[in-house]
């Protein structure tokens, strides 16, 4: 099986050369990742300028590097390299839990394997004030990759690793934690406005979620969907709302 590993946060990052180890257990892996830091990029692709890669071999491993977002990576690393099968992201310096789908790098080169029709695991764990220690996560990784190999049917995981040597693995649902957007005003050393946006978590964790699993020291696993459409929404403005009985000038 062929296996694109990739991340958000550089193809120099300590995370992505320990999960190419550990997929190298399942098959033929080729790094392709960002040659800068992405975090946060989002879902965002390159599309105003060209795409190139240059390669960069990292601890035995075949690696490119990309001057493009996690989502070009996939594309372009796909393209080039064919017939992949599954497209793993991370090890994520920084966990992405609940609302982090959104604006997370990691996720999106993800999400981008599963548009593509490939599978996309994504794999993040905290940051802290040191590396993660990879040697300890590694067999939960592995393990991970073999419970996933069973279930074909997920084409899109979200996998969070505690900082500590994990409980044991949990099924979890995605946290909605609503937030206030807190815009944090300050000045630069030039003595010009500038603005911190931050967050603010207004409600308790959930039961059940990526976060609560978290937060007890256990591995998370959210299987995610493409569909954002929320079907009873739908079936309700469809009832409530009939479009028939609009009639527009
Ligand atoms: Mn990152």
């Amino acid at each position: 099986m062929r296996i694109l590993v990739t991340n958000d946060d550089g193809v120099y990052s300590p995370g992505v050369a320990a999960l190419a180890e550990v997929a190298c257990m399942l098959g033929d892996v080729h790094i392709v990742a960002p040659h800068v830091e992405m975090s946060s990029a989002g879902h965002a692709i390159t599309a105003a300028r060209p795409l190139t890669y240059k390669r960069t071999p990292i601890k035995g491993h075949e690696a490119y590097r990309v001057n493009g977002t996690p989502a070009d990576c996939v594309a372009l690393g796909t393209h080039v390299w064919q017939n992949v099968e599954l497209v793993l992201s991370g090890i994520n310096l920084g966990s992405n839990l609940g609302n982090s789908v959104w604006h997370s790098g990691t996720l999106a080169a993800a999400k981008q394997a599963s548009l593509l029709g490939m599978r996309g695991i994504a794999f993040s764990t905290p940051a802290t004030e040191s590396e993660p220690d990879f040697e300890v996560l590694k067999p939960w990784v592995a393990q991970v990759l073999t419970l996933l190999a069973s279930a074909p049917e997920l084409s899109l995981v979200n996998v969070n690793l505690p900082a500590t040597m994990p409980k044991g693995i949990l099924w979890t649902r995605q946290s909605v934690r609503h937030y206030d957007g807190k815009v944090v005003p300050a000045t630069d050393p030039m003595g010009r406005p500038h603005f911190w946006f931050t967050v603010t978590p207004i409600e308790e964790t959930e039961e059940g979620t990526d976060r609560w699993a978290i937060e007890r020291g256990y591995v998370s696993m959210t299987p995610l969907r493409l569909d954002l459409t929320d079907e009873d929404a739908l079936e309700s403005a469809r009832t409530r709302h009939p479009i028939d009985k609009i009639v527009f000038g």
